[in-house]
């Protein structure tokens, strides 16, 4: 590329990449106005009693912080890539890149892998393959062309945190649809008696009407919605499956099944949420493994060797 068609092309992608925080900082400023009206114009303004008046306040800031805390692990949390092992060796790399039969490139990726723990395969059999990373793709890895990497355990790029949910942050993602939907039922509950007596004229009409009336409907759908999205993330976890495999059942050696990763509910629950149940509800890193190979019901291991290998990846 000459420097003329070079800048056109960053400063859109800068743009590209500007404009993809737009979601972010829509989902801030809600949470922004959410807490002037509730600290502001509900507790300080509205509620007649001190009581009341702090016990709200206490409540309300302990799941405010609890789902700030899992949004901005999510956000922040770098997507885990595949390894170096699972790039091709110099020599191998030299004769693939000059190798144009795909055929003969496939014995060469299959060379490659049987010394990998790779166990799934493409539709149509062969190893997979990243052609923008230049990698051996790990079990349950995708490349994701927003972030422009692999990304191990991909689940799916979601657009509200700006970042891939996958293996380095998928607990967080849970948490954060899980205190998400509390802040909203925390708001919702507290909220109604007043949004009831506003309603009914039982109050008189001021300022604080009009965002604790928004307050209430707002936080009811977002409260909807976001319940939702959790349930379908805590099936996932019980079936352990991301979202791209609920689309699209991984290929096995010996053929697709959707449920190939599946050890049984309370194994899957483990593999995200960790075997401590007192790092279960915060959002610090206690998923099980690495993320570059995952038991399988389908590979043949004794049962001793399964169970080694779970111990393993529980250690790391
Ligand atoms: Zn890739
Ligand atoms: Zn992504």
């Amino acid at each position: 590329c000459s420097p003329s068609t070079m800048a056109p092309s960053h400063a859109l992608r800068c743009c590209k990449r500007a404009l993809n925080w737009v979601p972010v900082l829509f989902i801030n400023l809600v949470v922004g106005w959410s807490y002037y009206a509730y600290v502001v114009e509900l507790c300080v303004y509205t509620i007649p009693n001190n009581a009341e008046r702090i016990s709200y306040l206490v409540i309300f800031h302990i799941f405010l912080a609890m789902f700030i805390w899992s949004y901005w692990k999510t956000i922040g949390s770098r997507p885990a890539s595949p390894s170096k092992e699972f790039c091709l060796p110099r020599a191998e790399k030299d004769l693939f890149e000059r190798e144009e039969r795909a055929e003969a490139q496939q014995e060469i990726l299959k060379k490659v892998a049987r010394n990998l723990p790779v166990y799934t395969r493409t539709a149509g059999g062969a190893i997979r393959y990243c052609d923008h990373c230049q990698i051996i793709k790990p079990d349950r890895c995708h490349h994701c062309s927003t972030c422009e990497m692999c990304v191990l355990k991909m689940d799916h790029h979601c657009p509200w945190v700006n970042n891939c949910v996958g293996f380095s942050n998928y607990k967080y993602f849970v948490l954060f649809l899980a205190y998400a939907s509390l802040y909203c039922a925390v708001i919702c509950a507290t909220v109604i008696q007043y949004f009831i007596k506003f309603w009914t004229k039982q109050l008189p009409d001021t300022h604080a009407k009009f965002h604790i009336l928004f307050l209430f409907f707002v936080a009811a759908l977002f409260f909807i919605s976001i319940l939702s999205l959790l349930s379908y993330h805590l099936w996932l976890v019980g079936k352990n499956r991301t979202t791209i495999e609920a689309f699209r059942a991984p290929v096995f050696t010996n053929g697709p099944d959707k449920s190939g990763f599946s050890l049984g509910f309370s194994r899957n629950v483990t593999e995200v949420f960790g075997d401590q149940a007192k790092y279960w509800i915060f959002p610090v890193f206690s998923s099980l493994g690495e993320g570059h190979s995952f038991v399988t019901r389908l590979v043949h291991i004794d049962p001793e060797q399964a169970n080694s290998i779970l111990q393993q990846n529980g250690k790391v």
